[in-house]
Formats: structure tokens, C-alpha cells, sequence
């Protein structure tokens, strides 16, 4: 398998990192890969989005020929995404009067609102280690300038609180996390990802 990490801007290289690191403990075969033209997009059987500044991402996914793409393979295929942080904005319907305000185009491929920097200035970057549906540990959960996932409908479900916010949720082939799975060491929501691939 060959994973695809959005590479026009934000925490790229930490993301293709944890990717092959869980490749590799998990057993599987294959390569991650920075995605930054169509044909790197069209090499890929999934794909992951990291943070960074959401409006930034989606403008820089509109001018490289890639936001379409995404949005075609993710429906007509079926191709798993992962969302984190900013990423988790993107692949969201509703991502508030910000999104509005700086006109980002949003994937809209899941059935979640978001609010964007949802934690305030005073928890900018936080850590907790949370409880996720499914992992029979809790998880270390690192939070930067974080959103939070508001409401989910249809087939979105809730795998994740911290206090009364949702911070991790998955619908089908699509995961999207508040927080940054990729800067804690542990790898298993990167093996839940794999394995939908
Ligand atoms: N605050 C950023 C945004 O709204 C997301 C932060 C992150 O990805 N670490 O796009």
C-alpha cells in the first residue's frame, strides 16, 4: 500500500514519519508519500491530511488541482482519509463563521460541525490522555490551537471526548481527529487507518 500525506503545508514530515513507523510495526507493506501535485494524489490508496492552518490548506489544495480529486476518490472510491487537526476541519460540513468569514473550502465529506481554535487562547497546546471507543487503553492526546467537533449526524459516530467536547470521530472509510496522533508515539489510530486502507 502506498499512503499519501497532504504536503503543502503544516506538520508533513512528522505525519509521513508516523505513517511508516506504523507500517512498519503493524506488518504492512508499503511506502508513505508527500502528496503535493495530482499525480503523487493519483499514486496513493489513502491519504492523510495534517495540521497546519486550515484556510491555508484548502487554498493551497484549490490551486495545486487537488481538492476535487480528493473529494471524487474519497466518494466515488471510497478512499480512506485521515484527518488531523486542521485536517479534521477540512474533511468536516460545517466548520463555522471563521470558515465563512475567510471563504475556505471545506472537503465537506463528513457529517460533523466544527469549531475551529475551539480551546481558546489560554489552552493554545494541552495534553490529556483520553479514553477512545474501541482502544482498550486511554490515548495521549496532543491538542494545538485545537478544534473541536461540535455535533455529528447521519453516520458520523463519537469515539472521543475531552470534557464536553467530541475530539475524535469516524464515519466509514473517514477519521478525523482534534487532536495530533502522530506527536504522541502511539500508533494505534495510525493502525485503524491502515487498516481500513
Ligand atoms: N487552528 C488551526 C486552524 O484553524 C488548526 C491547528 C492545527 O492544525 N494544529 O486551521
Amino acid at each position: 500500500m502506498r499512503i499519501g500525506v497532504i504536503g503543502v503545508q503544516g506538520d508533513v514530515s512528522e505525519h509521513v514519519d508516523a505513517v511508516a513507523r506504523a507500517m512498519k510495526d503493524y506488518g504492512k507493506e508499503g511506502e508513505a508519500i508527500a502528496v503535493r501535485r495530482p499525480a503523487d494524489l493519483a499514486r496513493v490508496d489513502g491519504l492523510t491530511i495534517p495540521g497546519g492552518e486550515s484556510t491555508t490548506i484548502s487554498k493551497l489544495l484549490v490551486k495545486l488541482g487537488l481538492f476535487d480529486e480528493i473529494v471524487r476518490r474519497a466518494i466515488d472510491e471510497g478512499m480512506p482519509i485521515m484527518g488531523t487537526c486542521a485536517g479534521s476541519i477540512l474533511l468536516s460540513k460545517d466548520a463555522g463563521s471563521q470558515a465563512e468569514k475567510t471563504k475556505t473550502r471545506l472537503l465537506g465529506l463528513m457529517d460533523m460541525a466544527v469549531d475551529r481554535n475551539a480551546f481558546g487562547r489560554q489552552r493554545e497546546s494541552f495534553e490529556a490522555d483520553l479514553e477512545v471507543q474501541g482502544l482498550d487503553s486511554p490515548f495521549h492526546c496532543v491538542f494545538i490551537r485545537a478544534p473541536a467537533i461540535l455535533r455529528t449526524w447521519g453516520d458520523c459516530t463519537q469515539l472521543s471526548r475531552y470534557k464536553d467536547r467530541i475530539v475524535l470521530a469516524r464515519q466509514g472509510h473517514l477519521i478525523a481527529s482534534a487532536f495530533h496522533p502522530e506527536l504522541s508515539g502511539d500508533l494505534r489510530i495510525h493502525r485503524w487507518f491502515l487498516d481500513l486502507v
